[in-house]
């Protein structure tokens, strides 16, 4: 996993997208794509809200950056998101052609990028691969995540935004769906 320069600095641009979604009630994840040292895709976690499954910081972030370029591949660019993506995010981001992933913190509990799964390996069996580094800022990433939670467990009588459907019980803990 080899990070580059300017790496840190972008995280900390998908950092201050988290905090947006901290300050609507869901999860601190953010996402950001770059493309030759402009960011032209800006995503933050909002499925509860939102009500939509799918509205994952890195789904917005590329579907903010394919209506900007009018385009639903996004070659050659780079993105950036505090957690390690799941499963259908990193579908998507094959979908979408991006030439890189950087990501915070690791997600043990469902990551796809090499924790739980490992679906952008090195090898060929998909025909398009994507650059990995993982572990940039990853303490901040994974102690805003930490902070969250904790404060949940401290305000479990504040509902989470707008859910009218309270997860079942047997649900497994993970950095992303914890108390969801
Ligand atoms: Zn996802």
């Amino acid at each position: 996993m080899s990070h580059h320069p300017d790496d840190r600095y972008w995280m900390r641009e998908a950092l201050l997208l988290a905090v947006e979604a901290e300050l609507a009630g869901e999860v601190p994840i953010g996402a950001l794509l770059v493309c030759d040292g402009v960011a032209i895709g800006r995503g933050y976690n909002r499925p509860i809200g939102s009500h939509d499954p799918s509205a994952h910081a890195e789904i917005l972030a590329l579907r903010d950056a394919g209506q900007r370029l009018g385009n639903y591949r996004l070659p050659g660019t780079t993105l950036y998101v505090t957690l390690e993506p799941c499963v259908m995010c990193a579908g998507a981001l094959i979908h979408a052609r991006i030439a890189r992933l950087v990501f915070g913190a690791p997600d043990p509990k469902g990551g796809a990028a090499g924790s739980l799964f490992d679906l952008l390996p090195p090898d060929h069996r998909f025909n398009h691969r994507i650059a990995c580094s993982g572990g940039v800022l990853q303490e901040e990433c994974a102690q805003m995540l930490r902070d969250f939670f904790r404060q949940r467990r401290r305000c479990r009588k504040i509902p989470l935004a707008h859910t009218h459907s309270p997860a079942p019980a047997h649900q497994p803990p993970s950095l992303r769906h914890d108390l969801l």
